[in-house]
């Protein structure tokens, strides 16, 4: 098997910014595993099916098609990862407030994980690829070759999420809620039952508070290589 690196932590950390880069430099596959429990999300909202239905859900889960397809580094230097679920393309509207909202408690159920999990550990058996999580680490490749931790303080990823938002036209929230919401997403993903958001006990921590995206993005191609 090629080598798996394995990028967790928590909400607004900055792995979904930097993981796409990581594999383009080193040539590996790329993983966006949030972007399939916020795709699993959308598609239950869509269909109206309350969140904590988890027959229901177990249900969609097992029936539907999430495809991920490579992403397109744009000239304002973020990933574009297209996502499309039973061949709707949802890239846009898997990061919206609301899908953000509810994420974390369809990601609690064992249904979503056990199917989702499966996914992504047939995704990656061959090895050759970076995946980003929460549980890459400690559960869905606990074997991997190199796992990061990324943190950053509540402050500052409130703030990077605000930007982004206002960015994609998504909404200007403030700091406050922005905060708020971010703590509770961690909380909710660090005390569930299943395979809950935790740094490995052989995960590398990176702060991310104080540094670029560009040296968190060689920092990680340097341990890769070392
Ligand atoms: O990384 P992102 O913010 O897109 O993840 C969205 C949500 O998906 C997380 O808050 C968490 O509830 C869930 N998730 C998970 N396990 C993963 C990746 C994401 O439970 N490996």
């Amino acid at each position: 098997r090629r080598p798996i690196i394995a990028i967790d932590g928590p909400a607004g950390s900055g792995k979904t910014t930097v993981t796409p880069k990581v594999a383009e430099i080193l040539g590996l596959l790329y993983l966006d595993t949030g972007a399939m429990y916020r795709a699993v999300t959308w598609l239950a909202l869509d269909k109206k099916i309350l969140i904590n239905d988890e027959a229901a859900i177990a249900e969609l889960v097992s029936q539907c098609t999430i495809r991920l397809e490579k992403p397109e580094i744009l000239a304002n230097n973020t990933p574009s990862l297209r996502v499309w679920i039973n061949d709707q393309d949802v890239t846009t509207a898997i990061r919206s407030p609301n899908v953000t909202a509810y994420v974390s408690a369809i990601a609690a159920q064992k249904a979503v994980r056990a199917t989702l999990v499966e996914q992504q550990r047939t995704y990656g058996r061959n090895g050759g690829v970076v995946m980003d999580g929460r549980d890459i680490g400690t559960y869905v490749f606990p074997d991997a070759e190199l796992k990061i931790f990324l943190t950053a303080s509540v402050q500052e990823r409130a703030r990077r999420r605000q930007i982004d938002l206002k960015e994609k036209g998504q909404g200007d929230f403030s700091l406050e809620q922005l905060e708020a919401d971010i703590y509770e997403r961690d909380k909710k993903d660090s005390s569930r039952a299943i395979a809950p958001l935790r740094q490995a006990s052989d995960a590398i921590e990176i702060n991310t508070d104080h540094l670029a995206i560009d040296t968190v993005i060689d920092q990680i191609v340097s341990l890769y290589r070392e």
